[in-house]
C-alpha cells in the first residue's frame, strides 16, 4: 500500500525490510566470520563459546533461536556461524516450505553438521512444525505410509543438523516449537558507534571514499540497523559523486538526509505521520493499531514491525493495552506543544 509520502514501505529508504537493490549487494557485504561481525558483543561472547565446544566435541552445534527487527544481521550472523563451524548452510523460509514433504526434503538433503536455516520461522504451518519436532530432538523423520488402518510409519534417520530459526516476532512462535531451541539470542539495535563502524566497512569493500564524520551522519540516522546504514551509504555516494568530490563528508551525508526527508533522529516522514496522527486526531492516545493503521492509510503489520520498534526504542512511543501512546519526547522533538501537560510541567520539562 502506498503511504502518504507517496511509496510503499518496500522502497522506503530507511524501510529494515530487505529491498532488491541490497540483494544485489548485500551478500558482499555480509561479515563471514565473527571477528568482522560488528557490535551484539554478548550475543558473539556466547557463540563463541558455544562454537569452541561444538568444535571440541565434534558435535552439531545446538538449535539456535535468533529474534529481533529486520534488517539487524539475523541472516548474517547464521552464515557467520556455519563458517566458522566449517559446515554448508541451506538457507530457506517459513513461508517457502508450503508442505511436509518440503522440509523432508530439505532435511533428507542436509550433511553431517550442516546448518539449516529458516528465516521468519513463525510462519511455519502447524503441519510442517510437527515433522520438524522429531527432526529437532532426535535427528528422526517420521513418516506415515498408507491411508487407514493398513497405514505404516517408518522412521528415517537424519545426519546430525543445527537449525538456525530466525523471526521478528519470537511472541508467535508456539511454545512446543520454542523449547526446542537450545539456544535463544535477541539481537539488539546496534550504537551510532557501531553503525558507523559498519558503514566505514561497507565503504572499504564498495571503494567508496567516506570520511568518519560523513560515516557517523550517516549512522546516526540508521535506526541502529545495519541495512539501513548501508542503504544510506549508497544513496550519499550518489550525492557524492554527482554534487561533490566523489567523498562522502559530514556535509555530503546531510545533504543526502534533508533531501530523503530524513530527520537528524533517522523518522522520515511516514514515522513523523504517525506520531502526528496519535497526536492531532486521538489528542496523544491511546489508539488501537488497526484504528491508527486506517487513519493513515498505512498497513497495521508495516506500522507494527517497521516504525514502532524506533519509535519505542527513541522512546517516543508506549504501547499500553489500550492501545499506543504518544510521550512528551515525541511532542518535543516534533515541536508540538503538549496541552496534557500544565505549564509548569512544560516549562520545566523544556529545562
Ligand atoms: P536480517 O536477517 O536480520 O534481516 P541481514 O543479516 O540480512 O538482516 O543483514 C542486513 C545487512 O546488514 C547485511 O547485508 C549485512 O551487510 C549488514 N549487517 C548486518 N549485521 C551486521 C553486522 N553485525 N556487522 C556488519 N554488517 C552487518
Amino acid at each position: 500500500m502506498a503511504n502518504e509520502i507517496g511509496f510503499s514501505d518496500n522502497e522506503r529508504l530507511i524501510s529494515p525490510m530487505a529491498q532488491r537493490e541490497d540483494i544485489d549487494n548485500e551478500n558482499s557485504l555480509r561479515p563471514q566470520r565473527l571477528s568482522d561481525y560488528v557490535g551484539q558483543e554478548k550475543i558473539k561472547d556466547n557463540l563463541s563459546i558455544y562454537l569452541e565446544a561444538a568444535k571440541m566435541r565434534g558435535d552439531a552445534l545446538d538449535h539456535i533461536l535468533l529474534y529481533g527487527p529486520p534488517g539487524l544481521g539475523k541472516t548474517t550472523l547464521a552464515g557467520v556461524i556455519a563458517n566458522e563451524m566449517g559446515v554448508n548452510i541451506r538457507v530457506t523460509s517459513g513461508p517457502a516450505i508450503e508442505k511436509p514433504g518440503d522440509l523432508a526434503a530439505l532435511l533428507t538433503n542436509l550433511e553431517e553438521g550442516d546448518v539449516l536455516f529458516i528465516d521468519e520461522i513463525h510462519r511455519l504451518s502447524r503441519q510442517v512444525e510437527e515433522v520438524l519436532y522429531p527432526a529437532l530432538e532426535d535427528y528422526a523423520l517420521d513418516i506415515i505410509i498408507g491411508k487407514g488402518p493398513s497405514a505404516q510409519s517408518i522412521r528415517i534417520n537424519l545426519p546430525q543438523f543445527t537449525l538456525i530459526g530466525a523471526t521478528t516476532r519470537a511472541g508467535q512462535i508456539s511454545s512446543p516449537l520454542r523449547d526446542r531451541f537450545g539456544v535463544i539470542l535477541k539481537l539488539e539495535m546496534y550504537t551510532h558507534e557501531e553503525l558507523a563502524s559498519i558503514i566505514k566497512r561497507s565503504a572499504d569493500i564498495l571503494n567508496i571514499d567516506c570520511e568518519e564524520d560523513g560515516a557517523m551522519e550517516l549512522a546516526k540516522c540508521s535506526r541502529g540497523t545495519p541495512r539501513i546504514a548501508n542503504r544510506l551509504l549508497k544513496r550519499a555516494r550518489d550525492f557524492a559523486q554527482v554534487k561533490g568530490n566523489g567523498i562522502i563528508d559530514k556535509s555530503v551525508a546531510e545533504e543526502t538526509l534533508c533531501r530523503m526527508d530524513i530527520d537528524r533522529l533517522g523518522l522520515d516522514a511516514l514515522d513523523r505521520s504517525v506520531l502526528t496522527a496519535i497526536i492531532k486526531m486521538y489528542s496523544g492516545g491511546p489508539v488501537g493499531l488497526e484504528t491508527l493503521a486506517a487513519a493513515i492509510g498505512e498497513e497495521a503489520v508495516t506500522l507494527e514491525d517497521v516504525c514502532e520498534p524506533y519509535l519505542m526504542q527513541l522512546g517516543f512511543l508506549s504501547r499500553t493495552p489500550r492501545g499506543r501512546i504518544v510521550t512528551n519526547l515525541a511532542y518535543k522533538h516534533l515541536d508540538i506543544v503538549n496541552p496534557n501537560l500544565n505549564d509548569g510541567q512544560q516549562s520545566f520539562d523544556d529545562m
